[in-house]
């Protein structure tokens, strides 16, 4: 089982958090597109036999291509992949992009899972992250979309916005019960360096993020989120029954996958590789037949530690019978050395030999892990 993930490294415009790779220009577009379909051919052979279950359009903004775009793509992938027949293809998509007509093409394309990039029901938030829709734009896409008929339908949502108060918050998420989605993705606002927001925020120019802020979010997302039984699979992200990203859970259970495009990763279980983060350095090097990636081959060491760093973020847990039969009894050993004071704290609990989070021990989530590294 493997997975192809395509970055679409284009914004209308840059919002203020935004650390993943991507410009607010349209320019190159149509070389871009070239060099992707030059690059399915290149990497033709990098998933072996693996039949792909997973595609993901993912960026930058999938949702400024259009549905004859997004068929090409696919036809290439077609031609190259083996491709499941129950294949999920999900696709990043901004609200204002969401148009009546845009929503009926994409119906037609393969797309059959829907990721809307909300973020916000209220103006003030929207405005601080300097997002480019309105509240109005972000729910009136989502009613569009369920029109058009796209049922495995996702949306992200940011908590612990220096605008946005408890009582909005839980506002929020009753916003997004009352549309009765079958997945959410919910992140904590991160101030990564370099970024226009950690710029502002060092020049005084707009309010801090408050970490105590962010942890009362947290609490009342959980809260909220189990009352409305939703299952909370990943500390990110929350389901009904079956509607869970499958192309995520296999980068977390260690599944291969290609990324294409640039600034995308691909693991092909030994080694990690990344596409430059440069449009016009990957458009170049591709068309010379040459894939701008660096490699780095993983230790056992670091393929541990993504193992705990992931699992343990999940539903499923850590599995100590899968550590012993991949990484060996040594591991095994300093696994169930370090997580016992977890367990006595509550931090994490343990069930037919696989460990998870509770609920007091989710908000320490990258904290515990790096405790249980090698
Ligand atoms: S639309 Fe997405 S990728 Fe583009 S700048 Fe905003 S957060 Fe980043």
């Amino acid at each position: 089982m493997a997975g192809i993930y395509l970055h679409i490294p284009f914004c209308k415009q840059k919002c203020h958090y935004c650390n993943f790779y991507s410009v607010a220009s349209e320019k190159n577009k149509v070389s871009l597109l070239d060099a992707l379909t030059i690059e399915v051919d290149l990497q033709e052979s990098y998933l072996g036999n693996e039949i792909v279950e997973t595609i993901y359009f993912g960026g930058g903004t999938p949702s400024l291509l259009s549905a004859n775009e997004i068929n090409h793509l696919f036809h290439k992938l077609q031609a190259n992949f083996t491709i499941s027949k129950n294949v999920e293809v999900t696709f990043e998509a901004n609200p204002d992009d969401l148009t009546k007509s845009y929503l009926y093409s994409l119906k037609k394309t393969p797309v059959n899972r829907l990721s809307i990039g909300v973020q916000s029901f209220f103006n003030n938030d929207l405005k601080y992250l300097n997002r480019v829709h309105s509240a109005d734009q972000a729910y009136n896409s989502i009613k569009e979309a369920q029109h058009a008929g796209f049922q495995n339908l996702s949306i992200d949502l940011i908590y612990g916005i220096p605008t946005l108060s408890e009582i909005n918050w839980q506002k929020k998420l009753e916003v997004f019960f009352s549309l009765n989605l079958p997945h959410l993705s919910a992140y904590a606002l991160t101030v990564e360096p370099k970024t226009a927001l950690d710029v502002l925020i060092r020049n005084n120019k707009t309010n801090p993020v408050q970490e105590n802020k962010v942890a009362d979010h947290f609490q009342i997302l959980l809260d909220q989120m189990s009352t409305n039984n939703y299952l909370h699979y990943e500390i990110s992200n929350f389901c009904k029954e079956n509607f869970y990203s499958k192309h995520n859970k296999s980068y977390w259970f260690g599944g291969k996958y290609l990324g294409l495009g640039p600034s995308s990763h691909s693991f092909d279980s030994d080694t990690r590789q990344w596409n430059v983060s440069n449009i016009n350095k990957y458009i170049n090097e591709i068309n010379n037949g040459h894939i701008p990636a660096e490699i780095e081959i993983l230790s056992l060491d670091q393929k541990y530690n993504e193992y705990i760093l992931t699992s343990l973020r999940t539903i499923w847990g850590t599995d100590e019978n899968y550590i012993q039969e991949k990484f060996g009894n040594q591991y095994n050993l300093h696994f169930k050395k370090y997580v016992k004071r977890f367990i006595d704290d509550k931090k994490i609990s343990i069930k037919n030999g696989k460990y998870c989070l509770t609920d007091s021990g989710k908000i320490f989530a990258d904290g515990i892990s790096s405790d249980l590294f090698v």
